[in-house]
């Protein structure tokens, strides 16, 4: 999905260097047992300066928002959702497609044939963050500890319609 948009991502196991030539994100699955916390929302994402920028997926909810037949493919857009917010550095959605605010069960469906794309809007913010990391301006940036995004499912999209 992010090849789409013209991103290459390294994946690496461990704690993660964030003294790097490359934009580096931590991603964390975890499981929030709270269901008052970040209500309907699968990950979010935030910038530090202190910590590092971090993605923290809240699998539980991944697990829940559809069957296990897309589970992988749930777990990509989430994935792909947050690290675009991190690229982004702008708390910002879409009306449709990767980067919307809350993915209804046409969307989860969806999923499971054809990755959901990226809006127009996305891709030029996209271009804009590889211009700034190719011109180091991405370190710069003082959004410093900034809660960046809440990926949501939509409240009916494991409950009332079955995803198949
Ligand atoms: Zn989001």
């Amino acid at each position: 999905m992010l090849a789409s948009a013209g991103v290459w991502v390294a994946w690496r196991l461990g704690t993660p260097n964030y003294h790097g030539p490359a934009e580096t994100i931590e991603a964390v699955l975890v499981d929030q047992p709270n269901p008052a916390f970040r209500p309907g929302s699968l990950a979010f994402s935030t910038l530090g300066v202190q910590s590092g920028t971090r993605i923290e997926i809240m699998y539980n909810r991944v697990r829940a928002a559809g069957p296990a037949s897309l589970r992988p493919f749930i777990l990509a857009h989430v994935l792909v959702h947050e690290i675009t917010h991190v690229l982004e550095g702008v708390e910002r959605h879409s009306d449709a497609g990767l980067m919307k605010a809350r993915w209804d069960a046409d969307d989860f469906r969806q999923m499971g044939t054809a990755p959901l794309k990226f809006a127009g809007e996305d891709l030029h913010l996209i271009q804009a963050w590889a211009y700034r990391a190719a011109t180091k301006a991405v370190r710069d940036r003082s959004a410093a500890a900034t809660v960046l995004c809440e990926a949501h499912a939509s409240a009916t999209s494991a409950s009332s319609a079955p995803l198949r």
